[in-house]
């Protein structure tokens, strides 16, 4: 764009999901995790450019590069189903949640007419949405409410892969408990899901695995029991943000996460790690699921 600014919003992410499997991708905002979501669905801005792949089955399509046309027709709501970041924008204003509800219970599933009711009813029931409130439109609803609505409509398609992105926002912590067992669920039936939440303890109630970003990288990726538990992350940031919560040690990592268009040229973590040394000027390879010269071991070795 002229006179605009490179920014790369996510580098060198590789990681797998199987049916079945919950993967939550975590870290603070702006790190690229909501940019990682809209590029699997397509839904970056024309102006963004990516490499690489992204595929649902091995002889699937590119989501990476697959056009619109077949991303909206046979993708999108049917093979990769989301729960949307702003849900008050992605409902459509002039149409009561029930309508919206019903077109995409009838699209997706065919349910006939005189069915069409009772499945509307229980895709809302599903997602705690209370039925009372079916007729009302996305304005008249509260954040954690079209939050519910958003996640209903989400989880019409049984969509083999779900992204789900802070499905848990504005919601107190029963809803959220709530919320994450029902997605939980949805997993246990066979289905893939991808959530993005800074909600650790979500996380923690959710996830198989834990992928840890921080400035667009993938820093640490390790199985949620190890990660949560004993022996618990190995990478400095990753530990920060456990050592940040108010049942642990309450202990903030200092400084901000880096501008995205001002990245240094080794590890983006460098001025903010307690670890961090002279070899840390060159940027950190992911190998074995870890991306720090200086894991957290090899700290408590020194
Ligand atoms: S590579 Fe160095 S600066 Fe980066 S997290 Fe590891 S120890 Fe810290």
């Amino acid at each position: 764009m002229p006179g605009g600014r490179d920014v790369a919003a996510v580098n060198d992410v590789s990681f797998d999901l199987a049916a079945g499997e919950c993967l939550a991708l975590v870290g603070e905002s702006g790190c690229g995790k909501s940019v990682l979501a809209s590029a699997l669905l397509g839904l970056l801005p024309a102006n963004a450019r990516t490499r690489g792949s992204a595929r649902l089955a091995p002889e699937g399509p590119d989501l990476l590069t697959a056009s619109q046309a077949m991303l909206s027709r046979t993708v999108r709501g049917r093979r990769l189903g989301l729960i949307p970041q702003s849900p008050s924008a992605h409902l459509t204003p002039v149409r009561t949640v029930r309508a919206q509800l019903e077109e995409t219970v009838r699209e997706v599933t065919g349910t006939p007419r005189a069915g069409l009711r009772a499945a509307t009813r229980r895709a809302a029931e599903r997602a705690a949405f209370p039925l009372d409130h079916l007729d009302r439109y996305p304005h008249q609803l509260s954040g954690g409410l079209a939050q519910r609505a958003a996640t209903a409509l989400a989880l019409v398609g049984e969509a083999p892969l779900l992204i789900a992105d802070e499905p848990t926002t504005g919601l107190d912590r029963d809803l959220v408990d709530r919320t994450v067992d029902e997605l939980r669920r949805h997993v246990d039936d066979g289905h893939g899901l991808l959530v993005i939440t800074h909600d650790l303890a979500a996380a923690e109630r959710i996830a198989d695995r834990v992928a840890v970003m921080y400035a667009g990288r993938i820093v640490e990726l390790r199985s949620s029991p190890d990660f949560f538990g004993e022996p618990g992350p190995r990478h400095p940031y990753a530990a920060g943000l456990l050592d940040a919560l108010p049942e642990r040690a309450f202990v903030p990592i200092p400084g901000l996460p880096p501008e995205l268009d001002a990245l240094p040229a080794g590890c983006a973590f460098a001025p903010r790690c307690p670890a961090a040394s002279e070899t840390c000027a060159t940027l950190p390879a992911f190998a074995g699921g870890l991306a720090c010269h200086h894991p957290r071991e090899a700290v408590a070795d020194a």
